[in-house]
């Protein structure tokens, strides 16, 4: 395969092919656009478009496609060729402009949440020239944004790059008051950590639950677990880096910066990071990461499993979230600088961050919110539901003496005026690395760990990007209007750390006296899906991300209907899946166990009359205890799914399956595991959580 730099990006049409396959006009309109979001005219894209499929014939596609991230969180395609009729009977290979810019897909299947009636079936998709085509097995892909015939949103691209645009424009008000020139736009950049497990493909196919589901429903623990910390960082076996050779091929091969690969906490768990990029780049690499991931371990006999919790009792999968806003000149506005007002500009921008957090907390926890998420969330392997600031000891102490007006006992003795004085120099990361910590500043950017493995990182960044967007339009209004900017900056910054000190924690996120220090503070704290999406709907949340031209109205309504909808047929198709396997696979089981262990008995006694069979009689006895409830729960289970039928609106039925479903579900789930650990291997129905767990080698 040659050296990596031979071939990265090789499937990419990046500015490389770019530069070499168009004219120097078109070029230059095509990074105008890039660059700066210019509009692109007619000629500009035709050429684009004929530059773009020869460059992706010559690499053997045939077809090409719009490739978009709908409400379902993955990502879907539909492929057309590039043939075309010629009139001497022949086909010629034909793309024009227009099909590059413009899709038409008949996407009436897609989870619109009402914004889009069926008769008006046609969606359309509009290509986002800022991130990069690329070749998938035969087909070209044009990432592009999916909106409905009236213009509203029916992706996650669309608002993320509106969020984007909101907090640019902010950004750049805020760095002309700090008498940035050269600056042309401010973007955020984002590098997210993915985890995963791999798992051996024989043994998932005997498992019902992982193929419908992506998690376990049920299994006892197996006499292992992660107790001896064994596998973080571990040594990688070699059908997993096996795996993991192969996988980083295939992401380098599409441009995308695979760098850090380590065996995590859980038996079978691991984690891939990737170098940070802008926001929509990185979201669209995360989306083909975890497609390519899956798509790799099939070759290699393997499963990988994104779902936030597929086993009980050991870690879940989480996706930290590192993010910064950096201008296009290259300078972090997150990481504290050399000169005083640099110093002040960053502390601005921190500040802006804090505030943000504090005042939008419920749009970053609805932001992570799923029915896999909400196992995770609060157990001891993932921060709790409820979001706080980590930044360390030393900032701690510098935001302290400013807000106090008392000096900093890491610098001269003089109380710290703002864009005056030098902000100390501090070392990046001096603190230890709190992991507990929902939402943490590592030295130059800060790390949202509350995404769950299979979120798509649109959301959290779309709301993050958007509370930002929303400090610092205050911060700008302010002191634009200001008399003295100087004096009007320290102020601010004050204030704001007055106001929203609330929000800031450095000590341990995962234990319980947090919560209820967190419930004091006013911090909210909403555990599960249906308690916190609701809250999209919030005056406060509408305002703000109306206001920014993030979402409109119909559009927040739709997203949360569609949230709350995927919730209930989540825990939907999970419940029935128990009911399905309790019934068809272990009722059958045990019962066939304990029929054998009654035939073992009376063998005994014809031979042996005086036999007891006490282990007989005692083991038949307990499972047929078991059995008998193991049934009475299904059918519970069973008669609260089909209690949900009456219930009309969605949010309702949310409620009721947090209220009851889960909780029949985890009862059914007891008595089976229990049974489990009481039947003999050969006659339990599928690979158990050892097999699965330590199957891999
Ligand atoms: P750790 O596991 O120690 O938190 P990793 O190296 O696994 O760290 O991941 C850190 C991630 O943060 C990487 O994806 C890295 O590229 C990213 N990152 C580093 N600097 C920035 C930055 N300025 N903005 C956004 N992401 C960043
Ligand atoms: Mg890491």
């Amino acid at each position: 395969m040659g050296t990596i730099s031979d071939y990265f990006g090789c499937l990419v049409f990046d500015d490389r092919v770019m530069k070499a396959n168009l004219s120097s006009d078109v070029y230059r309109s095509l990074r105008k656009t890039i660059d700066q979001g210019a509009k692109l005219d007619a000629s500009v894209a035709n050429a684009v478009a004929a530059a773009m499929k020869d460059w992706a014939i010559a690499n053997g596609a045939t077809h090409f496609t719009h490739w978009f991230q709908p409400l379902t969180g993955i990502t879907a395609e539909k492929h057309d060729s590039f043939i075309s009729p010629a009139p001497d009977g022949g086909v010629i290979m034909d793309f024009s402009g227009k099909e590059l810019i413009k899709g038409e897909p008949d996407a009436s299947s897609f989870p619109s949440g009402g914004l889009r009636a069926t008769f008006e079936a046609r969606g359309y998709t509009a290509w986002d020239p800022t991130s990069y085509a690329f070749i998938k097995g035969k087909t070209l892909c044009i990432p592009t944004a999916f909106c409905s015939y009236g213009g509203e949103a029916l992706d996650k691209k669309t608002p993320l790059l509106r969020s984007m645009e909101a907090l640019n424009r902010q950004a750049m008000r805020i760095l002309k008051l700090f008498g940035n020139k050269d600056v042309k736009c401010v973007r955020t950049s984002v590098g997210p950590e993915q985890e995963y497990f791999l798992i051996d493909k024989e043994m998932y196919d005997k498992r019902k639950d992982l193929i419908y589901t992506g998690r376990t429903l049920f299994g006892a623990k197996p006499p292992k677990g992660q107790e001896m910390d064994d596998h973080y960082f571990g040594v990688i076996k070699p059908r997993v880096a096996a795996y993991m050779a192969d996988l980083n091929e295939e992401l380098w091969k599409l441009g995308i910066l695979a760098k850090t690969e380590h065996n995590e906490v859980a038996p079978a768990q691991h984690e891939l990071a990737p170098i940070y990029t802008t926001t929509n780049v990185a979201t669209d690499h995360n989306q083909l990461t975890m497609e390519i991931m899956q798509k790799v371990a099939a070759k290699h006999g393997l499963v990988c499993l994104l779902h936030e919790k597929p086993f009980a009792g050991v870690n879940g999968s989480g996706k930290h979230n590192n993010w910064s806003i950096a201008t296009n000149t290259g300078v972090n506005l997150l990481s504290p600088g050399e000169t005083p007002y640099e110093n002040a500009q960053f502390l601005l921008f921190l500040c802006a961050v804090i505030k943000a957090v504090d005042d939008y907390q419920d749009l970053l926890r609805l932001s992570v919110a799923t029915a896999g998420n909400d196992h995770r969330l609060g157990a001891n392997e993932a921060p709790p539901a409820v979001v706080s600031i980590f930044l360390g000891d030393e900032l701690m102490a510098i935001l302290d003496a400013i807000e106090n007006d008392t000096p900093y006992a890491g610098t001269q003795k003089t109380t710290m005026k703002l864009g005056v004085d030098v902000l100390p120099r501090f070392a990046r990361d001096t603190t230890d690395r709190n992991r507990t910590s929902p939402f943490a500043f590592t030295g130059n950017k800060f790390e949202f760990r509350m995404l769950g493995s299979s979120n798509s990182i649109a959301c959290a960044n779309m709301m993050l990007n958007s509370a930002v967007a929303e400090s610092l339009k205050i911060y700008a209004d302010r002191l634009e209007g200001a008399e003295d900017f100087e004096t009007a900056l320290h102020e601010m910054i004050k204030k704001t750390i007055k106001d929203h000190k609330r929000i800031l924690f450095n000590g341990n996120g995962y234990d319980d006296a947090w919560i209820a220090e967190a419930e004091k503070r006013g911090l909210c704290n909403y555990r599960t899906t249906p308690d916190c999406m609701p809250h999209l709907l919030d005056e406060k949340n509408v305002k703000m991300l109306t206001s920014h031209k993030v979402f409109t109205v119909a559009e927040l309504e739709s997203r949360c209907e569609i949230m709350l909808e995927n919730y209930c047929k989540t825990v939907r198709i999970e419940a029935t899946t128990m009911i399905d396997m309790a019934r068809k696979q272990i009722l059958p089981a045990v019962e066939s166990y304990v029929s054998d262990l009654a035939k073992a008995s009376a063998a005994k006694k014809a031979v042996a009359p005086a036999a007891a069979c006490a282990y007989e009689t005692g083991l038949i006895t307990k499972l047929s205890v078991l059995t008998d409830q193991i049934a009475e729960k299904t059918d519970e289970l069973e008669t609260a799914l089909l209690d949900l039928n009456g219930i009309a609106d969605t949010k309702e039925e949310s409620f009721a399956i947090r209220d009851t479903i889960l909780g029949k579900m985890a009862a059914l789930r007891a008595v089976a595991d229990e049974a489990e650990t009481q039947t003999a291997e050969k006659y339990w129905p599928f690979p158990t959580y050892g097999d699965l767990l330590f199957g891999v080698r």
